[in-house]
């Protein structure tokens, strides 16, 4: 059967972080796990000292790096590793056990600064709580982010705050609404954690978790079933708790369901958890990943599931625009100039150096040559006289003015004009195509310069 999913170029039904990757890197490129020796203030006392009852002695960090070994050690020897499957592959340094920015701001320099302009690493990712996340961390974090890709990993679990009680995550879903906020503003891709099967959670429960997640501005999320490890709170209370553990065929149908309510925009980075055997009580099936994997294909197309079916946040229009730039994968800077979906600018972002957003009204002050006023864009001459754009899109101005050429349009770069109605609007010395099509029932001009 065809795969109706169009982020996949495969029988992918959902957007996989490695299609994700590959459409940005042109290469493969795989996340390298470190131990940076922080603590957990859910372990410490802080907010309580058992953890999370699901939580490993080594702090949800069971494929990280030797603690004896410097943070370069560490991912020199598994980049080494994946190397021998993929020789030119690239890593992202992920800071996975424990709670990465729990320490002084000192210290998170001493982990992060060194990973930022290194050779054959391409992005920073940190697993933390939303509550470890003060404005100063936020602003550090910023300025990673403006040097490498980063990506900041949430353990959310669930979003019903009973539960999140129950298996004692110390924070409630507003705090983590707030830290996934704060994050996006800065631009700052968010990777949310849940796990399905967590005790007293219905399908319901975990569906619903999806759909609180859905309009919030992440990035990608990793899906976790529960399993039952040794050593943790869960091992000793899973029997008193009666527990029931869900197996492959209903994690995977609930997993299935749960895609369709996720946008399409979404990366996912993870369909299951990688368990180490020897740690698992509970269940056995899931040690197995890629014939989880290749059963969650099955039964997505023997449903006629995709990602994002049943979710409609993004408007068509919206949406077409994703789809649009998302297929010139090439393009670096991208100016938005009208009213956009707040996700939409989001999504963008992930995908684009870039994203310059300009509301109605507003001036752009940093060049005071690209006005919007009174609903009509005025572009003067120069405008971003520094960089070459490679894509502007144009929504609903009653009059668009462009008082000289685009020097800096790439060669590549096109300029799509969105309306209700037909625009005037003026511009010299271009040689450009323009392909007019109907969309719901709006125009769309699609203003391509020619080599
Ligand atoms: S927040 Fe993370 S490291 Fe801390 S107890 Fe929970 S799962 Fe473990």
């Amino acid at each position: 059967m065809n795969n109706p999913f169009i982020f996949s170029d495969s029988n992918k039904r959902y957007q996989t972080f490695d299609y994700y990757l590959k459409s940005k890197y042109g290469q493969k490129v795989f996340k390298v796990s470190l131990n940076a020796h922080f603590s957990c203030p859910n372990r410490d006392g802080t907010i309580s000292k058992g953890g999370c009852i699901f939580c490993s002695e080594s702090g949800s960090g069971e494929y990280a790096g030797n603690i004896t070994h410097s943070l370069k050690e560490q991912y020199y020897e598994g980049l080494q590793k994946m190397r021998k499957k993929w020789p030119m592959g690239l890593g992202i340094a992920y800071f996975q056990s424990f709670t990465n920015t729990y320490g002084s701001l000192d210290y998170l320099h001493s982990c992060y600064d060194q990973f930022i302009d290194m050779t054959d690493c391409v992005g920073i990712s940190i697993a933390t709580r939303p509550d470890c996340l003060n404005d100063q961390i936020i602003s550090y974090l910023a300025e990673i982010n403006t040097k490498t890709d980063l990506y900041i990993e949430l353990g959310l679990q669930t979003s019903n705050d009973k539960t999140a009680e129950l298996i004692n995550r110390g924070c409630k879903f507003e705090t983590f609404k707030n830290a996934v906020r704060k994050l996006a503003q800065n631009n700052i891709k968010v990777v949310v954690h849940i796990i399905n099967g967590l005790p007293n959670e219905t399908e319901k429960d975990m569906i619903n978790t999806i759909k609180d997640i859905a309009n919030l501005p992440i990035f990608g999320i990793k899906f976790h079933c529960l399993n039952i490890l040794k050593n943790t709170m869960l091992s000793i209370v899973y029997k008193e708790l009666n527990l029931h553990i869900l197996d492959k065929e209903e994690y995977l149908k609930i997993v299935s369901k749960q895609l369709s309510y996720l946008p399409s925009n979404i990366v996912v980075e993870r369909i299951n958890t990688d368990a180490v055997r020897k740690d698992l009580i509970a269940p056995f099936w899931n040690d197995k990943k890629v014939s989880v994997s290749n059963d969650l294909d099955k039964i997505m197309s023997n449903n006629s599931e995709f990602q994002g079916k049943n979710h409609e946040n993004l408007t068509v229009f919206d949406d077409f625009i994703y789809k649009f730039s998302r297929f010139n994968t090439s393009y670096n800077n991208l100016i938005l100039i009208g009213d956009f979906d707040m996700n939409l600018i989001i999504s963008l972002n992930n995908y684009y150096y870039n994203v310059k957003h300009i509301m109605h009204n507003k001036n752009d002050e940093s060049q005071n040559n690209i006005l919007v006023e009174n609903n009509n864009l005025i572009i003067n001459k120069n405008y971003y006289a520094l960089h070459s754009i490679d894509m502007i899109i144009i929504n609903n101005m009653d009059n668009i003015i462009i008082n000289d050429y685009l020097p800096y349009l790439s060669n590549n770069g096109r300029i799509i004009l969105i309306s209700n109605k037909d625009i005037t609007y003026t511009m010299q010395d271009i040689v450009y195509t323009i392909n007019k099509y109907i969309f719901e029932e709006k125009y769309i001009f699609e203003i391509k310069k020619s080599d």
